[in-house]
């Protein structure tokens, strides 16, 4: 969705993905349109608590899915505003239909995305959900025992599991 212009690159497209994600969220920030999107509290909770790793396959399954297809279902129309972290982050990256694809990253509509193309756009997802979860730190929890009890067990450290961005 939307009729933003897409923003050129003050530099040529890098080749290397990484180079290519930080090109491209460069140049979307330049676009007022793709740069007010934001995750909704719901999406980072949602995101923190699934884990880097299921986002990250979220992203390449509804990627694959809803626009990877030579003719998606609805498209302009199938990518809704909120309900997935994913969600906000293709409208944000202009990844939602194959139009904003097609402007903005030069992949022609009519035949499926290849797997290194949506690897490479899941990669622009994910890096746009990295920044915003950096943006917006995890919230610390609110203390415990506010009312300590007498006998003080000796309680297990937080879990370490979560991944540094999340
Ligand atoms: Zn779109």
């Amino acid at each position: 969705m939307g009729h933003d212009m897409p923003v050129q690159g003050t530099t040529p497209e890098p080749v290397g993905d990484p180079q290519w994600v930080a090109w491209t969220l460069r140049r979307l920030s330049g676009s007022p349109f793709r740069a007010k999107f934001r995750l909704s509290d719901a999406d980072r909770a949602y995101a923190r608590a699934k884990g880097r790793a299921t986002i990250d396959r979220h992203a390449h399954e509804m990627l694959r899915t809803r626009v990877g297809g030579a003719q998606p279902i609805k498209d302009g129309k199938q990518t809704p505003w909120k309900g997935h972290p994913v969600f906000a982050a293709q409208h944000a990256t202009a990844t939602c239909c194959r139009g904003c694809i097609m402007r903005w990253h030069r992949i022609p509509k009519g035949r499926a995305l290849t797997d290194a193309e949506v690897n490479r756009l899941a990669a622009l997802v994910m890096a746009w959900i990295d920044r915003d979860l950096r943006d917006h730190p995890a919230q610390p929890e609110p203390p415990a025992e506010i009312v300590k009890s007498t006998t003080s067990q000796p309680k297990a450290a937080p879990t370490a599991s979560m991944e540094p961005l999340f």
